[in-house]
């Protein structure tokens, strides 16, 4: 789950972590006002809340010095598209007048486990190009949980990516108070990028962004106020309200499927035979009438998918339910257009088979035998 600028940057400002003075508008009409809770007299700046990144290069931050130009900016940011993301709502924020950007961020170092500071003395850029270009300018702190941030680890690291040392002191506090969101907000990703020394030496986020665990969700509470404020992903909605586990991709074979592995086994299955996976559909977690539809719904809408493969397997969930379920999913829907294939084994499975069969539809016992028919139907539909 990844939060929107302006989200993220509330939560900082929460936190004691300076932000530049901001207000948010979803149309021109609201400019006036914004323009009067700013008070800015160094310009503003517009910036479209999307969840992507890179805006800057494709018009979605833009700077502005007269109420006209801030309108027309906004209107302009209104239409459009910025990494598949239309534009709703435009952060208008002070501009802070910049004498260097610098980098700050915190990812999960998935090899060590353990989350991982990176700073770099040339901010503004993808860190990926900052590791590229300036490799000598960026740091990497592996942070022990036991102990947090250590002040003496950090500036061992500042000092060589050639951080001024005045700068220092106000950098290690937000370290710790951004390290603090990290852990309170259970992070997977928090970045400041550009974190601006403006001209009276002092450091300020012009840039926020958070991803955070979305299996940590239920557990906090102020997760889930954070999320109710914004549109949900098709993702987060099937697992949210179906229990779905859907992964998107880019194949013919639409995969409804029951249990990880046993998806993870069919997509490479699908791949032997020749065909490609539309998805990973994963749903395990809600066998019902319900959760079957909602599945079958998902893959028989997407874009390229000429085949469906059901492909369910249960020792405590019973095959004759499952058969059943599948076909009431199947007449609700009324109009798959793709052709179907269904493969049940487990408990009470001889009878599930026959209910599906009954239907009219293909249904197999082992797992080959149901995967190259997909493929193969797949390929002639
Ligand atoms: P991104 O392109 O989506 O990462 O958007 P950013 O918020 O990082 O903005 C892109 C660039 O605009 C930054 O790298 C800065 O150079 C510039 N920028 C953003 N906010 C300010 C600001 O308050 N003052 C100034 N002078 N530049 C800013
Ligand atoms: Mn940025």
């Amino acid at each position: 789950m990844r939060l929107y600028e302006y989200q993220a940057k509330e939560v900082f400002r929460s936190y004691g972590i300076p932000v530049p003075k901001g207000y948010l508008v979803e149309e021109k009409s609201q400019v006036g006002d914004g323009l009067k809770s700013l008070k800015t007299k160094d310009g503003v700046v517009i910036k479209a809340q999307v969840l992507a990144g890179g805006r800057g290069k494709v018009g979605g931050v833009k700077f502005a010095y007269t109420s006209d130009e801030v309108s027309t900016s906004v209107e302009h940011m209104k239409s459009l598209e910025i990494g598949g993301y239309k534009v709703s709502e435009i952060l208008l924020e002070e501009k802070v007048p910049v004498r260097q950007e610098l980098y700050l961020g915190f990812v999960i170092d998935a090899v060590l486990g353990t989350p991982t500071l990176l700073a770099s003395s040339r901010g503004g850029m993808e860190v990926e190009e900052i590791a590229r270009v300036f490799p000598q300018f960026l740091g990497k702190v592996d942070i022990d949980s036991a102990y947090g941030i250590l002040d003496y680890k950090v500036r061992e690291i500042l000092t060589r990516i050639g951080l001024p040392k005045n700068l220092f002191g106000q950098f290690i506090t937000i370290c710790k108070r951004l390290y603090e969101i990290f852990l309170d907000y259970e992070a997977i990703l928090l970045e400041i990028n550009p974190l601006i020394v403006n001209e009276e030496q002092n450091l300020v986020a012009a840039d926020a962004r958070m991803s955070l665990d979305d299996a940590a969700v239920f557990r906090r509470p102020k997760l889930k106020e954070l999320r109710d404020s914004r549109e949900k992903s098709l993702e987060e909605y099937l697992r949210d309200d179906y229990q779905l586990e859907f992964v998107n991709l880019e194949g013919n074979i639409g995969l409804v499927s029951g249990g990880a592995g046993m998806t993870m086994t069919a997509m490479d299955l699908i791949a032997l035979e020749g065909g490609t996976p539309a998805c990973f559909m994963d749903c395990s977690a809600n066998v019902s009438p319900e959760g079957y539809e909602m599945a079958l719904r998902t893959v028989s809408s997407k874009e390229g998918v000429s085949s469906i493969l059901v492909n369910i397997f249960g020792g405590l969930t019973r095959m004759d339910h499952v058969g059943e379920y599948l076909v009431e999913a199947i007449k609700k829907i009324g109009d798959i257009q793709q052709p179907i294939t269904i493969r049940l084994e487990g408990t009470n499975a001889e009878k599930g088979r026959k209910t599906v069969k009954e239907a009219g539809f293909q249904c197999y016992e082992t797992f080959e035998e149901a995967v190259k028919s997909a493929v193969a139907l797949g390929r002639s539909s």
